[in-house]
């Protein structure tokens, strides 16, 4: 006789949320598999619009791979720990790195899941952005924390709003989370933003987790200031990764870096290299590609110049959202998305899930919906600015034409 439990999902995935793999996109895998062409707008994966891996660090991996079939120290091989620390280095007024406090992990994601998981405790509270990259929610949920969302102000260039921060800190906050340059609005905040936040960390006691990943994806004349600058005397810990700047996101390779004063942090800094360990290590190969990376040609600089392709792309999804009656957008300074919104006087929205689902089956685009950022309205969408120019414009003006006449 054979038995079978029901298996149910555990309990603890009920508030994990990750809409940008939901359930849109397993409707558009179906609707490729019978045979039609979905224009993927869902992730910020440079790969799939033709932007090839630098040459460089390819070779660079290919010739490490006959010696890189061995597990490496847990955090990382120290060559790439120390290219990590250089590239701080030359970064004004960055508090000093030492490879030791550099981990290395297959890319950013499993470095945050890492993070939560050595810091909460069932209860605490993490500040997190609204909108914001949602694994910082998930893996803060999953982790037996409490996201709680601060909101950023689509009126002030999505600064966040440092008022809210402060009436929303209870004696359970222990982190606020800064993603700059943000995703999914493409703010890139200013000075004196980033040293209000540090203020309120300083005064609470509160760890400051920043997601710097495009940090050097920027527009016009957008200057990303890092977080640990204007925090050298808190503890700080700065994400950052190849996936978005060297557009090999299928590699997964990341890195967290550690400053500040550490002494009052010993048990959370001992959790995070237990869970290294307890990965054993991240894929060695990728970890390569870190030192090929950093120390060679930087050609991002060029697909964000002035007729670079990435920053006429920008251009061309701000200019072509912004003629769609009844859409604004702000203008991305950084990273690879806008953030529109669907004014709801216009356009009645009560479901931008559905909306997202619609348009996919009408016009077989695939965008992720607002909500799926943690923003409490139905009334933005996310597009990827990653497609080439005159593709972004078709599909803008199809999202425009489709707009004109739905209905919920
Ligand atoms: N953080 C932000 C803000 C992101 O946008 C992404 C990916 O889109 C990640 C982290 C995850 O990056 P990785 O590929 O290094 O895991």
């Amino acid at each position: 006789m054979t038995t079978r439990r029901t298996l149910d999902q555990s309990s603890k995935l009920k508030s994990v949320l990750y809409e940008i793999r939901g359930k849109a996109l397993v409707e558009a895998v179906r609707l490729e598999a019978d045979g039609h062409r979905i224009l993927k707008l869902n992730t910020g994966n440079p790969a799939i619009f033709d932007f090839e891996a630098p040459h460089q660090i390819v070779r660079d991996m290919i010739a490490a791979l006959p010696h890189s079939h061995g597990y490496s120290d847990s955090r990382g091989i120290l060559s790439a720990r120390q290219a990590v620390s250089y590239r701080y280095e030359e970064m004004e007024g960055f508090p000093r790195v030492d490879p030791e406090w550099v981990f290395l992990g297959n890319g950013v994601s499993e470095l945050i899941t890492m993070t939560m998981q050595a810091l909460l405790d069932d209860g605490d509270e993490v500040l997190i952005p609204a909108p914001d990259y949602p694994l910082w929610t998930a893996m803060t949920s999953l982790a037996g924390g409490t996201p709680v969302h601060y909101r950023c102000d689509e009126e002030a260039d999505w600064a966040p709003d440092i008022e809210d921060i402060r009436s929303k800190i209870t004696p359970n906050t222990k982190a606020i989370v800064v993603i700059n340059p943000n995703n999914p609005t493409g703010a890139v905040y200013s000075r004196e933003v980033l040293e209000q936040i540090a203020g309120v960390a300083r005064e609470h006691g509160l760890l400051l987790l920043a997601d710097e990943i495009y940090d050097r994806i920027l527009y016009d004349d957008a200057v990303h200031i890092p977080m640990a600058t204007v925090a050298p005397d808190l503890l700080c810990l700065t994400f950052n990764g190849l996936s978005k700047t060297y557009r090999v996101a299928g590699y997964r390779s990341g890195w967290l870096v550690i400053t500040g004063p550490r002494d009052h942090a010993r048990g959370f800094l001992e959790g995070i290299t237990l869970l290294a360990s307890t990965r054993l290590c991240p894929n060695v190969p990728a970890q390569h590609a870190v030192q090929a990376a950093l120390s060679g040609v930087q050609s991002i600089d060029a697909l964000i110049a002035p007729s670079g392709r990435l920053l006429e792309q920008r251009d061309a999804t701000w200019a072509g959202l912004n003629s769609i009656p009844g859409v604004s957008c702000t203008k991305p300074m950084g990273a690879l998305y806008a953030f529109p919104r669907l004014d709801p006087e216009v356009h009645e929205i009560h479901d931008d899930e559905q909306l997202v689902h619609d348009l996919l089956i009408a016009e077989h685009i695939l965008l992720v919906q607002g909500t799926g950022f943690n923003w409490p309205d139905p009334d933005h969408l996310r597009v990827v600015t990653l497609p080439e120019e005159r593709v972004l414009t078709d599909a803008i003006e199809r999202l425009g034409n489709f707009l004109s006449s739905y209905k919920q």
